[in-house]
């Protein structure tokens, strides 16, 4: 084993902790720093002290993969419970389901079709005939035709995302699929699960190591500038990084009006609001994150969630990645390449859309580059993975 090197890792969620744990376990020395007061990022889950419920207090989260390796990782550190996500759409005051499947097809038209008769039904409707869409609009036109698209796309796509499906790229309604079946998982993945105790106490675990130091309300620009590091880690935001220097990428951040009603109050975890005149997007019941738990609650907590633009002081949640953003985001790769001595990771360090199982194999990806990095005496780049 070479000299262990002492790491700063700016930021304690998924990422931060992943990649500490792995460079520990090689016999390095990690040093966690987070802004906030806990661990877990925006995965973090608290119990409410009224109510006894877990909430998810950065909005809901649902783990699902395909990837094995991630799955024995996360069972490693904490027992995943059974989950299965099913979601609901309220459009014109009915309730549907989602993603759009067999179920949503015959309920929108009122008829009983079969899978092949609901294909052969949905292809007629298709209004686009461009081969390979890239736009939201195109890829929904093309996908479910006019009629669904208005009802359950466009209305909370723009209230989502406060732009016109027509400026938003095709990727974003791709993450759905369209069954024409009735299997109304909302995920296609493999493995599926939520922590018995929540994520909190899952990423405390992973960073439970004795080569690793966690310091909470700790923010990168307070710290001291060469407090004798030999390598950094941030998880932050890129542009955050440089001080905003060549402008501020696009995000939305989210607004949560938390409630407590009697229990059940929606009867399921997530219930999406799809009309444009309904000024929230979802309302959430955390309660249902936690089917275990089921029965044990007199009181309900609900979060109806709003989508805005984040300015200065908000928390980024959704990168928008806009073309001005990509061009942007370019200028940043460049001055972040011409930087030694950092490595950027996860969701706001390389600002894209991760989930929390590729957050964490992006993580080993990172962690071994850095130790392979030092084991042939070489800097660790600034990016892993392709920009
Ligand atoms: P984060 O969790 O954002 O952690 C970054 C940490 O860095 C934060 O704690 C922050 O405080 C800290 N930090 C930043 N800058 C500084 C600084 N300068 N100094 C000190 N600390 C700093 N994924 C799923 O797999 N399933 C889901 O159902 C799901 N639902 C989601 C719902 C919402 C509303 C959102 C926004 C995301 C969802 N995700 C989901 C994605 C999931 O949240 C991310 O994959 C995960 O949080 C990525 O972890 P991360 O460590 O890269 O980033
Ligand atoms: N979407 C929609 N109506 C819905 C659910 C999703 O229009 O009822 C769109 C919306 O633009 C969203 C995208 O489909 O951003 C992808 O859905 P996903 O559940 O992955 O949403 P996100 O993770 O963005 O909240």
């Amino acid at each position: 084993m070479l000299k262990p090197k002492n790491i700063l890792i700016v930021g304690a969620g998924f990422t931060g902790a992943v990649v500490a744990r792995k460079l520990a376990e090689a016999g390095h020395m990690a040093t966690v720093i987070d802004e906030r007061g806990h661990v877990a990022g925006n995965c973090h889950t608290a119990r409410d002290k009224e109510t006894g419920v877990m909430v998810h207090v950065y909005g809901p989260h649902i783990f699902h993969t395909d990837n094995a390796r991630v799955w024995e990782f996360i069972n490693h550190h904490c027992e995943m419970m059974p989950y299965r996500h099913q979601v609901r759409a309220n459009v014109g005051g009915k309730i549907f389901s989602m993603p759009i499947n067999l179920h949503t097809i015959n309920q929108f038209f009122s008829t009983s079709m079969s899978p092949k008769e609901a294909q052969t039904f949905v292809q007629g409707l298709a209004e686009c005939d461009v081969d390979d869409p890239t736009t939201f609009e195109e890829q929904a036109l093309k996908f479910v035709g006019r009629d669904i698209y208005e009802a359950f796309f466009r209305g909370y796509t723009l209230k989502q995302w406060g732009l016109e499906p027509k400026r938003l790229p095709a990727s974003i309604l791709k993450r759905l699929p369209l069954r024409f079946t009735y299997d109304d998982n909302y995920f296609a993945h493999g493995f599926q699960g939520i922590p018995r105790d929540g994520y909190t106490a899952a990423v405390d675990s992973i960073l439970d190591h004795p080569n690793i130091v966690v310091r909470l309300s700790t923010t990168a620009e307070n710290l001291d500038g060469d407090a004798g590091y030999d390598h950094v880690v941030y998880t932050g935001s890129l542009d955050r990084y440089f001080d905003h220097t060549l402008g501020r990428l696009a995000y939305r951040t989210l607004r949560f009006e938390k409630e407590v009603k009697d229990a059940p109050y929606q009867g399921t975890a997530v219930l999406n609001y799809c009309d444009v005149d309904v000024p929230f997007t979802r309302i959430t019941e955390h309660m249902y994150f936690a089917p275990w738990e089921a029965g044990k609650f007199d009181k309900s907590v609900i979060y109806t969630e709003f989508s805005e633009t984040a300015k200065a002081g908000d928390i980024p949640y959704y990168p928008v990645r806009l073309v001005d953003d990509m061009a942007m985001l370019d200028s940043y790769v460049s001055l972040a390449n011409a930087t030694s001595g950092v490595t950027f990771a996860g969701r706001l360090g390389t600002y894209a859309y991760l989930d929390m199982d590729v957050s964490i194999a992006r993580a080993f990806d990172v962690a071994e580059h850095i130790e392979t990095a030092f084991a042939q005496d070489r800097k660790p780049d600034a990016f892993v993975h392709e920009m």
